[in-house]
């Protein structure tokens, strides 16, 4: 049995990225692993956010982990800001990160890209999610293709910390899904899909309706030369939509291909548009009857609790490898 974390930032709605990604990789993983999945709203705050619109966001992300599949007797739910050991643990890991290796982030990069009163805590925003990952001991940790540098990071602080004071962090692996690690934005193909995003056409929302679905695959940004064929370099759009539509079926990117080998590019974004439809729908009915049900703050509350007992455990002992407090 291996531990597993992951967290998503309750920053906007989930896209179809998130989900397949990451989201819909949870549910298989909980079965021989200990899971903790994390709402991290304190990443979240590292952009302007709106007080109740975060408020909301939460409780939705909350929910849709477990309208995807997520058992709260089997993993661990919680959000971040509820057990303050990652704060602790992060400022600690923030004093043995360096200033350049933070600015070398492509996420910092493109998130500060032309942006007025950058917070500084978009800088240090690895260091805390190196924290969120070493407080559980963590062996795996399943994301998206876009946090290979983040976990990179996170192995490299682990590696430091255990070097110059003592052993006690587990240097954890990444785990990314073959297809669909990056799914792309749909109006600018060579960009990832981001729930960030101001171009709402850009993005699936997992809680988008068909008619929308339909609506946004429809004006996908593709390119002139007639073919449903996969080539990521030449043909950026079409091969998005290939990879969604072989994610969303379960069939090869080959087989789809040749599925669509006598298409034009309408009758197959119609394919690929039904396919993501049939994919979200069952998702979006348990959605909303968690978000309805009382339950939803049980499990939080419940969760919060679980994740505390382990991450105060090893917080304490960063504490004493580091030399902090009275080292009890
Ligand atoms: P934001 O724009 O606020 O950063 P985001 O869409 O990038 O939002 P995150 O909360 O940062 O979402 O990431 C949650 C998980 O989803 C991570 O595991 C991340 O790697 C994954 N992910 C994000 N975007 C994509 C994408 N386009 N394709 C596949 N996985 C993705
Ligand atoms: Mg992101």
């Amino acid at each position: 049995m291996k531990t597993i974390f992951s967290g998503i930032q309750p920053s906007g709605s989930l896209t179809l990225g998130n989900y397949i990604g990451a989201l819909s990789q949870f549910p298989a993983l909980q079965e021989e692993n200990q899971c903790y999945f994390c709402i991290v709203d304190e990443h979240a705050i590292t952009v302007p956010q709106d007080r109740l619109k975060l408020k909301q966001q939460i409780r939705s992300l909350a929910a849709l982990y477990l309208a995807a599949g997520i058992d709260p007797e089997k993993s661990v739910l919680f959000i971040q800001s509820e057990v303050p050991a990652h704060t602790q643990l992060g400022w600690m890991i923030q004093s043995i990160s360096y200033i350049g290796e933070l600015e070398r982030m492509t996420q910092y990069k493109d998130k500060s890209d032309g942006k007025d009163g950058v917070s500084a805590a978009l800088l240090t925003y690895p260091p805390l999610m190196a924290a969120d990952i070493l407080l559980y001991n963590t062996d795996i940790v399943p994301v998206g293709d876009d946090q290979k540098q983040h976990l990179e990071l996170t192995r490299n602080v682990a590696e430091r910390f255990n070097n110059r004071f003592n052993n006690i962090f587990t240097v954890p692996d990444i785990q990314i899904t073959k297809v669909g690690a990056r799914i792309m934005s749909l109006q600018e193909p060579t960009k990832k899909m981001s729930k960030s995003d101001a171009n709402l056409k850009a993005s699936i929302f997992i809680l988008d309706e068909p008619k929308q679905i339909e609506k946004k695959i429809k004006s996908a940004v593709t390119d002139s030369e007639g073919i449903v064929r996969y080539d990521k370099e030449n043909k950026p759009g079409v091969s998005n939509l290939l990879t969604i539509y072989s994610v969303a079926t379960n069939k090869t990117i080959e087989k789809s291909e040749q599925e669509f080998a006598d298409s034009g590019y309408g009758e197959f974004k119609q394919a690929v548009a039904d396919a993501v439809v049939n994919m979200l729908s069952p998702i979006q009915q348990r959605y909303y009857e968690w978000m309805e049900s009382d339950a939803l703050d049980e499990v939080l509350d419940k969760g919060a609790e679980r994740a505390q007992a382990v991450a105060n455990k090893t917080l304490r002992k960063a504490k004493k490898a580091m030399g902090l407090g009275r080292g009890k």
